[in-house]
């Protein structure tokens, strides 16, 4: 992170504190909890939390709702004094709800402490990026409460088995608190920092004990991969690529193979029903000189087509009834306004090229969002809408290459992000992405930087109103990543998002002595649109329950932790499937030496959702046999390791860790799978 401190603007709020006067309470209260007086911690908490922000400011906030979102002019109007006791408030409320046994309530009220921290970047003279830490000159309270509400967010995702999302805020406590005094240090707790750099996400160890703690933030899942019969092409492994599903089959069109290549630019379709084979479709037919790479776009499907925008003018279509190729072209004027915000030559693409960019279409429009263009290899944050009757385009928020000082009014510059649109097609959602300041670095543009910068954040376009709202990740969310696999899930009304990569979150491999400084994911979460009523044995009567919230999906069996997969929904049936994606290779055990390798296996996602198909899944077996990710579960005691397969007739259903476990479980085995000795 970077710092940013202005020496006139510290002096200025120095000035300022010295003669403000409020009340810091938040520290008495903080005295009855310790003492046990739980009750009148609690009211002290409130009493004191109401007198900032007033009677009529519903505490936590109820995530996705009216003005909403993370910003509120009731906390960007607040001063220092104001944001410590707030947060002071809402970390010891957090505490209250702990000690109750109601750990959403927890987590929702130390979503509070992050919607104020984040509001304090108002205060700066200048908008500061995502990546800028703002650091107020504030008494070191405000650190360490920060701090505190960080660790103990870590300490209940840890609990849930949210590995990811614990080590994450962790490690911003870590990151972002510099320079750390010795009782930020012990607060951050160092040495569990260095142990939660050593798990993968998931940890199949964890997930070995498959049982939901909580049902309002957690859910069973099973993943389970689809046999395919090989094609050189296809299955061989892809990244890069756009996928989609229509009537009842999984398309995949173009990407790579590495990142050294080969360059593809076909399509390819499996039919979901009887998934045997994946079957060639005619090749994209624009040429390489005038398209540039078939990598990292999107096809979207509108109505028996899916549009391909690449960036240049011409839109291409491919029927999916008549299986051709078409195009047409498209019109732009811009505006004054658009012009002011970068756009030249009467196109906002430059170089009439586009990858990396959020897609999606709701009510005949397209909605493009950010990605690289000829000009900008940090992503940009052009936000445009494409009516596909009239065929006309329109800017509707963001500049063509980041400005110097950020915008808070729409989300950051970036590539990658996950997108969706709401069942109502009111609201086009996006999720994370990347802030590829490498890139930027290496092109000699503006925001350069050693490494990418992995938002953390999650924001919504209303259609109707033309303005964004960053929202709050309420519930038991996923951590920041980007590259990530998403998609909204018609029929269960939810969106469900797997795996991913995030640029500065360092993995230890202790026995390969060696350390990254990311990580790749093969999590499962699931975003609840519409919650329909708060679980039973609530302690709470809080709005919070049948707001829109994250839960996890816990799977004993997962995909290899990756990148770039692709999930799609198929809308008839309500199934969620995963196709393809990479993984840097030293980062699972392998025996060749490559720089990464890409996956063409198919997965299909079932979980215990209404409509999620979890009646086919036999849990039991998957306990014993499962593979997570590049491990395997032994079928004796479950353990995850690089087992030998079965040498009988079963041809490898089960693995065994060794002769002990294969002696233990050889009867059972033979029982369960008519397994014979070869
Ligand atoms: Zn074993
Ligand atoms: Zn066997």
């Amino acid at each position: 992170m970077d710092q940013h401190l202005n020496d006139t603007f510290e002096s200025q709020l120095l000035d300022m504190m010295a003669n403000a006067y409020v009340s810091v309470n938040y520290g008495a209260a903080d005295k009855l909890l310790e003492a046990g007086n739980f009750k009148a911690a609690k009211n002290m908490y409130l009493d004191e939390a109401r007198k900032i922000v007033g009677p009529d400011f519903r505490l936590p906030a109820p995530a996705g709702e009216g003005d909403g979102g993370v910003i509120s002019s009731v906390y960007t109007g607040l001063n220092p004094l104001e944001w410590t006791n707030l947060m002071g408030c809402c970390l010891g409320m957090a505490k209250w709800h702990l000690h109750e046994k109601d750990t959403e309530m927890a987590l929702a009220w130390l979503e509070e402490v992050n919607a104020v921290y984040r509001c304090t970047y108002f205060y700066s003279p200048d908008p500061l990026y995502d990546w800028m830490d703002f650091h107020l000159a504030t008494p070191q309270d405000f650190r360490v409460i920060r701090a505190r509400a960080l660790v103990l967010a870590s300490q209940i995702f840890l609990s849930l088995g949210n590995t990811g999302t614990a080590t994450t805020r962790r490690h911003t406590a870590l990151t972002t608190l510099h320079p750390l005094t010795p009782q930020l240090k012990e607060i951050v707790d160092i040495p569990c920092l260095l142990d939660l750099y050593q798990t993968r996400h998931p940890s199949p160890q964890v997930t070995l004990s498959n049982d939901t703690v909580s049902t309002a933030l957690q859910v069973r899942g099973s993943w389970t991969k689809l046999n395919v019969a090989k094609s050189d092409v296809l299955t061989g492994g892809r990244e890069d690529f756009a996928s989609f599903i229509w009537n009842g089959r999984f398309y995949v069109a173009g990407g790579r193979k590495t990142s050294l290549g080969p360059w593809y630019r076909d399509l390819w379709a499996l039919n979901l029903e009887n998934p045997s084979e994946w079957r060639r479709l005619p090749d994209y037919p624009v040429a390489f000189s005038q398209s540039g790479m078939f990598a990292g776009w999107r096809m979207v499907v509108h109505n028996n087509t899916t549009v391909l925008f690449t960036g240049r003018s011409t839109i291409d279509v491919f029927d999916l009834v008549t299986e051709q190729w078409t195009s047409f072209k498209t019109t732009y004027v811009p505006t004054a306004a658009d012009i002011a915000a970068g756009v030249q030559n009467r196109w906002p693409y430059p170089k009439e090229r586009l990858s990396d960019a959020a897609m999606q279409i709701a009510n005949d429009k397209l909605y493009v969002f950010g990605g690289s263009h000829g000009t900008t290899s940090i992503g940009c944050n052009l936000f445009m809408e494409l009516d596909l009757r009239t065929r006309k385009w329109r800017r509707l928020s963001g500049y063509v290459r980041a400005p110097r000082h950020a915008d808070y009014s729409c989300p950051g510059p970036r590539k990658s992000a996950a997108s969706w649109v709401s069942k109502d097609k009111t609201r086009v959602y996006l999720l994370f992405g990347h802030a590829d300041r490498e890139g930027a670095s290496f092109h000699d543009e503006a925001h350069g930087a050693e490494s990418a910068f992995g938002y953390e954040d999650m924001w919504s376009w209303s259609i109707p109103e033309e303005r964004w709202r960053r929202e709050r990740m309420s519930g038991n969310p996923p951590c920041a990543r980007t590259e990530l696999a998403c998609a909204y899930n018609e029929k269960l009304e939810k969106v469900f998002v797997f795996g991913g990569y995030q640029p500065t979150l360092p993995t230890y491999v202790m026995e390969q002595r060696i350390q990254f400084n990311y990580s790749y994911f093969a999590d499962t979460f699931v975003y609840d649109m519409s919650p329909s009523s708060p679980p039973s044995g609530t302690v709470s009567q809080e709005p919070t329950y049948s707001a829109p919230k994250w839960k996890q999906v816990l799977t004993h069996g997962f995909p290899t932790y990756r990148c770039q997969a692709q999930l799609a929904c198929d809308p008839a049936t309500g199934r969620t499937y995963m196709f393809g994606g990479f993984t840097n290779n030293q980062y699972i055990p392998t025996r060749t030496k490559l720089f990464s390798r890409s996956f063409g296996d198919i997965w299909e996602l079932r979980t215990e959702e209404s409509g999620g198909h979890f009646d086919e899944v036999n849990l039991e077996e998957e306990a014993r046999s499962s593979k997570a990710g590049p491990w395997q579960r032994c079928f004796s005691c479950a353990s995850p390791g690089p087992w030998k397969k079965c040498g009988g007739s079963c041809k490898g259903r089960v693995f065994f860790c060794g002769g002990p476990c294969l002696k233990d479980g050889w009867k059972e085995h033979k029982e369960m799978h008519k397994c014979r000795k070869a």
